[in-house]
């Protein structure tokens, strides 16, 4: 088990920087989810924590160790790429045995170690079977007992289910998930699907152009979002945005939207200028006693739900409604805001003012 503190890491690439600043502190045991777009600098930041990549400044410990400039093989930790980088010409007992025979470990104690990763990972009746004849699951399965086999103090994931179809991703997850909660060592998971972050995370770091944006747990980060960023990045379909073009009246708990007044929780401190009202598609309902309206320009099914899109006097809206609430193309309805769920944001820098 491992808890680890980076601090300040930055890295630069000739005159690019991919990482700025960052700070976050793992604690020992948990699932860390790194997750941003394509781009955002959350590999660098995993390969700077397995000792891959150097940091050009700032620090990473490791339980209280600073380790910031020493090589990978002084971490031990496992990094688990790409989940189906196996041996194709050795069986499965070989491959998962491969990283304790390099070291040099006593063929009894290997055999013991072996027997205990197959056991955890039910793999036990395919041990002496090549690998190239394995379904997707099982190659899985054998590349995760590979990485465990060496107990390592925490496990560095990126993107390992990426190359798997939806379903068999899904199924992928819960076991990864299951295994951590029956191990309890730290992972650190690169993502960009948010879905799987909220899914398997303790704890997020959201990074946009290697800035993090916001570190919190799953729920904080839905419910509160630091950033509209964050706030966009995070949730299907994504918050909305009502943009205000300095008509906005404001007191301590009223915003007055197109001459409608709507209760919001009191801001952090007195705020002047154009703001942003965000509110997520399942904190609206359609009601006929609202005076703010929109026109129904869509709706779309989804078994227990449906997400209807409304043309409103400040762009278009979604809200998530029961699929059984009447919901007509044309029709125009009123539109009620939870008010103690919306977020504002300083639509200058995008920051959250509530
Ligand atoms: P992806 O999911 O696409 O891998 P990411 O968030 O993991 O994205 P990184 O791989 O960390 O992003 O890359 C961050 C930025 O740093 C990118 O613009 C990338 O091109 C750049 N970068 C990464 N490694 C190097 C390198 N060795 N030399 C130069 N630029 C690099």
């Amino acid at each position: 088990m491992a808890e680890i503190v980076v601090q300040n890491i930055c890295k630069e690439f000739g005159d690019f920087t991919a990482v700025q600043s960052s700070s976050f502190r793992i604690e020992d045991g948990e699932f860390f989810m790194l997750l941003g777009p394509s781009g955002c600098g959350k590999t660098t930041t995993l390969r700077m924590i397995a000792g891959l990549e150097l940091p050009t400044s700032g620090a990473i410990y490791i339980d209280g160790e600073e380790v910031g400039q020493k090589p990978a093989s002084q971490r031990d930790i496992a990094f688990v790429f790409q989940m189906f980088a196996l041996y194709p010409h050795m069986n499965v007992r070989n491959n998962i045995s491969y990283p304790l025979i390099s070291q040099r470990m006593p063929r009894a104690q290997v055999r013991e170690k072996v027997a205990e990763v197959a056991r955890i990972l039910g793999i036990e009746s395919i041990l002496d079977r090549p690998v190239g004849g394995l379904s997707g699951g099982d190659r899985q399965r054998v590349a995760l007992g590979r990485a465990i086999v060496r107990n390592p103090k925490c496990f560095l994931m990126d993107e390992p289910l990426g190359a798997l179809d939806a379903e068999f991703r899904e199924h992928m997850s819960e076991e990864l998930k299951k295994l951590h909660d029956r191990m309890g060592a730290t992972t650190v998971y690169v993502t960009h699907d948010q879905l799987e972050a909220m899914q398997m995370g303790d704890k997020i770091v959201v990074m946009n152009h290697g800035i993090i944006e916001q570190f919190g747990r799953p729920q904080d980060i839905y419910d509160k979002p630091a950033t509209r960023f964050v706030a966009e990045f995070i949730g299907s379909p994504p918050m909305n945005f009502l943009k205000f073009h300095g008509s906005l009246e404001i007191d301590a708990t009223n915003v007055t939207l197109h001459h409608q007044t709507m209760t919001v929780p009191a801001l952090r401190e007195p705020f002047d200028g154009d703001m942003i009202y965000g509110v997520r598609p399942e904190h609206i309902r359609l009601s006929d006693t609202s005076g703010y309206r929109g026109e129904i320009i869509a709706t779309e099914y989804l078994g227990t739900t449906q997400i209807v899109t409304l043309k409103t006097p400040n762009g278009d809206v979604k809200a998530r409604i029961a699929a059984e609430q009447s919901a007509r193309v044309g029709e125009t309805v009123g539109l009620e805001f939870n008010g103690a769920t919306v977020t504002l944001f300083d639509s200058q820098s995008g920051r959250a003012i509530l």
